[in-house]
């Protein structure tokens, strides 16, 4: 098959079967990050994932969940040194989530201080409709010599994007993105070395089958029509962009 696909956010622990997921994975060799919602689900996930090739798993606290879960941000902080990846974090300005976005911004500006303090970490960020204060504090509190970032799902201005990248973010693409013009527009804009691919399974799906470890190609085909290239090239160039990520 060639090189292997990359899906940088999904969340195996919220499949039908979580240990399933993370063998299904493993067997179809697809680099895998597996992103948490709550700090809870860490112990699981770092036990299941600790021996994996090609499966890791994220600390996190979803920002559609801090409103009833902002005392777990000392959860959090408590597993933060045995992670090399954070996430789902961030900020969620939608109609059901603004209430609570004083804490949101309050729970993520402890999250960037301390993954800034403790360096080396990853961060799988979850931005909608708070592209430009992502941004804001993201410029203010996480250097890009402390850690790396990874826009999920971006869906903010095209300009927003071009600031994310100055600021050495990479972007994690889904195949919904590639079915709307602004989602298409904002990838013929990326270099393609700022590129990465993920599913957000089991949240999005291409049909009406249960989610599958290669269902990120959905989005590689989209994005390879979308960059006019080869698929086979960009699945390669996907997989050195993953390689230089985690590279310290
Ligand atoms: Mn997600």
């Amino acid at each position: 098959m060639g090189a292997n696909l990359v899906d940088f956010h999904c969340h195996l622990d919220l499949h039908p079967d979580f240990r399933a997921a993370i063998r299904s994975a493993e067997s179809a060799r697809v680099y895998t990050l597996s992103v948490t919602t709550t700090p809870q689900a860490w112990p699981l996930n770092q036990e299941l994932t600790k021996n994996t090739r090609y499966v890791r798993a994220a600390l996190g606290l979803h920002p559609q969940l801090v409103a009833d879960r902002e005392h777990e941000f000392d959860l959090w902080e408590k597993y933060l040194e045995e992670a090399r990846y954070i996430g789902e974090v961030g900020l969620d300005a939608s109609p059901k989530f603004y209430k609570s976005l004083p804490q949101q911004i309050r729970v993520f500006e402890k999250i960037l201080k301390r993954c800034a303090d403790v360096g080396g970490k990853i961060l799988s960020i979850h931005s909608t409709r708070t592209s430009a204060q992502i941004l804001m504090m993201i410029e203010k509190l996480f250097p890009e010599n402390r850690g790396r970032v990874v826009m999920h799902w971006f869906t903010g201005k095209k300009s927003e994007a071009l600031r994310a990248l100055s600021l050495g973010s990479y972007f994690s693409i889904n195949a919904a993105m590639t079915r709307t013009t602004h989602g298409r527009s904002l990838i013929s804009a990326l270099p393609l070395d700022r590129i990465l691919t993920e599913t957000d399974s089991p949240f999005t799906s291409n049909s009406n089958a249960s989610p599958q470890p290669n269902d990120v190609a959905f989005a590689v085909d989209a994005i390879a029509q979308i960059k006019q290239m080869d698929k086979s090239l960009l699945v390669q160039r996907i997989h050195e962009n993953l390689k230089n990520l985690v590279s310290p």
